[in-house]
């Protein structure tokens, strides 16, 4: 696909191998996976305007190619509720980021629909020497950082493939709905998969992959982060 290409030769002609939250997120997109609503601010009435399209609740985020790690240095805020928040939180993070990070470059701050709490799940790509791309999915958080219960299977992936992961993970009755908690939807879990495995297979020289987290409701699933990591060109 042209446009998804055109993000990735943008990044490689800056001399990043790595996409921003907003490129990774319009590639995401382009590929018809749902992600939070955005749009990128380089003033504070700018993030004010973006704010208001996007209505509040919103989330602020620092873009800078010299800060993978937003969190780390103060840099996302979120359920910001009105203007004056807004405004406390943008120039909060600018603080943060000149403290932690002053030679950071900043390309913006990034403006985003606040995505309400729900299951969190991960879905990851990386590419192994031999065996080429393999797909991930766990649940979010401790359920990947401290049980390791997550899922591979080597791309390109099928439907039934995508639904056999999701339903082989441990943390399965999470996601299936217990005790009267609604389940998810699981079916777009499964295309959001699907989606992933095409752009990777439409992209190979994407080296790495994260979707993390994707938030999993009843009705729809949306990715609140995303990462992608660029790697040589050959396949
Ligand atoms: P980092 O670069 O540190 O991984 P993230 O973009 O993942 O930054 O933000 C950190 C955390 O903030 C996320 O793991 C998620 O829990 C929360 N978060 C980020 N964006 C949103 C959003 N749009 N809606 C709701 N929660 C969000
Ligand atoms: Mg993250």
């Amino acid at each position: 696909m042209k446009e998804a290409r055109a993000i990735i030769e943008t990044a490689l002609k800056e001399g990043r191998n790595f996409l921003l939250e907003p490129e990774a997120k319009e590639l995401c997109s382009l590929y018809g996976i749902s992600v939070t609503r955005f749009g990128v601010a380089s003033n504070l009435d700018e993030a004010k305007k973006l704010a208001k399209e996007i209505g509040y609740p919103i989330v602020l985020k620092i873009v800078s190619p010299d800060i993978l790690h937003k969190t780390d240095v103060g840099g996302v805020v979120i359920n910001i509720k009105d203007e004056q928040e807004l405004e406390v939180a943008y120039n909060k993070i600018l603080a943060n980021v000149r403290k932690h990070k002053p030679n950071a470059r900043i390309a913006g701050i990034l403006v985003q629909e606040f995505a309400p709490p729900a299951t969190e799940v991960i879905i990851g790509v990386a590419k192994d020497p031999q065996f080429g791309h393999a797909i991930m999915f766990g649940l979010g958080g401790v359920f990947v950082e401290i049980l390791k219960d997550v899922t591979f299977r080597i791309l390109p992936i099928e439907e039934t493939d995508a639904r056999e992961m999701i339903r082989e993970i441990k943390g399965y009755p999470l996601l299936k709905g217990y005790r009267g908690t609604e389940p998810t939807d699981e079916d777009a879990l499964v295309q959001m998969m699907l989606s992933v495995s095409r752009l990777i297979e439409e992209n190979p020289d994407i080296e790495q992959l994260d979707l993390n987290p994707v938030l999993a409701y009843s009705k729809g699933a949306k990715v609140v982060d995303a990462r992608v990591i660029i790697g040589s060109s050959s396949k």
